[in-house]
């Protein structure tokens, strides 16, 4: 097991604590309530450090990458771009289809991340008032 400073112990136990989507900012904020005030560019690298450790898992979004728990089971995104909101879902059919699409190209599929756009049920709610 990789030894950890307190800070990067600090970011992972928030991490593990929630079943969030964090972003940095997020992080750097939650820990300065927290009583335990870190640096910015300090979490950008200790969320790096994490990650590439395989203790917390990324989704890439169009601004920014954002964070969590590393032993949920697979799952992909769909992300309400009003409010931010984040939703997790699994779907066999989807899974099983990138299968059969990278096996049509020759290409041996190590992972695969897919983040679905558009308005949460509370927004479209809200359209719809
Ligand atoms: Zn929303
Ligand atoms: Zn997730």
């Amino acid at each position: 097991m990789q030894r950890l400073t307190v800070q990067r112990q600090a970011i992972l136990d928030l991490i593990n604590a929630s079943n969030r989507h964090w972003d940095a900012d997020e992080v750097a904020r939650a820990l300065v309530d927290a009583g335990a005030p870190i640096g910015i560019a300090t979490v950008y690298r200790g969320l790096a450090a994490l990650e590439s450790f395989g203790l917390i898992d990324s989704i890439q979004l169009a601004d920014k990458k954002r964070y969590e728990r590393a032993d949920k089971a697979h799952h992909d995104h769909m992300i309400c771009t009003n409010c931010g909101h984040i939703e997790e879902f699994s779907h066999d059919t989807i899974e099983t289809l990138q299968q059969a699409a990278a096996a049509k190209k020759g290409f041996k599929l190590t992972g695969h991340q897919l983040v679905m756009f558009g308005f949460c049920k509370k927004c479209t709610q809200g359209l719809d008032a």
